[in-house]
């Protein structure tokens, strides 16, 4: 099992599909989850401070994820693929996922996905609470800057772009909620292998976590 946690876009969903497709692995991002039962929440009008509602309605709604990608989502009886990554799940999502009780749902669904291995799991918390026996923990990291831009670029072409400094400011309010939140906040694990990303293109961090597994595996047989 391989871990990838880190903030907002620091390119964990890129570099964990990459490496999925070296190792023949799966892939599973637990971030959609998160923001499968968000769209649900949003979809249904729940108010997003009833936690009690918001608990309920992840226990009552375990989230599939299908496709050959792993990037379209069934949740209850809806399939969502797209609108999970607009705006507005994204401004909210942070919101629905510090109520511990959402967490503990999905934490479990995540927990069985993974159970059988040959798997590349990235999230928030990953490393730290959902397998912390993880054979390979990586954190991901990268200025805000750099990140909001990378975000601000893919958004470019579409009707309603948003200005950079919208996608700076949003990237920093979630990554503070993830960061603060009482309940599994996002942090890299004590043995968790650090990259930041700032200068590094997706093949690089991809080459440099193979020459770790190597590393770990050579370490492993002595
Ligand atoms: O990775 P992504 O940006 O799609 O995640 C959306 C949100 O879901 C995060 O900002 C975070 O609030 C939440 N999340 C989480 N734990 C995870 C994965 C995502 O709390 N393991």
């Amino acid at each position: 099992v391989i871990a990838i946690d880190g903030p907002v876009a620091a390119g964990k969903t890129v570099v964990g599909r990459a490496l999925a497709q070296r190792l023949e692995f799966r892939y599973l991002d637990t971030g959609l989850m998160y923001r499968a039962i968000t769209w649900l929440a949003l979809r249904d009008g729940l108010p997003i401070e009833d936690e009690t509602a918001l608990g309920e309605l992840a226990e009552t709604h375990p989230v599939r994820l299908i496709g050959q990608e792993s990037d379209q989502v069934l949740v209850g009886e809806h399939q969502v693929g797209e609108e999970l990554r607009g705006s507005r799940v994204s401004q909210t999502v942070s919101l629905v996922a510090r109520v511990p009780s959402v967490r503990r749902a999905l934490v479990h669904q995540q927990r069985v996905l993974a159970e059988e291995g040959d798997i590349v799991v990235v999230g928030r918390d990953i490393g730290t609470v959902v397998l912390p026996d993880a054979g390979l923990k990586v954190f991901l990291s990268a200025s805000p800057e750099r990140r909001a831009r990378r975000r601000w670029r893919e958004t470019q072409g579409q009707s309603q772009a948003p200005e950079f400094q919208q996608v700076l400011a949003e990237t920093k309010a979630r990554d503070e909620i993830d960061s603060h939140r009482a309940d599994s906040p996002l942090m890299p694990a004590v043995d968790a292998f650090l990259l930041d990303t700032d200068e590094l293109s997706v093949g690089q961090v991809v080459e440099r976590i193979l020459s770790r597994i190597r590393e770990l595996t050579v370490a492993g047989e002595r």
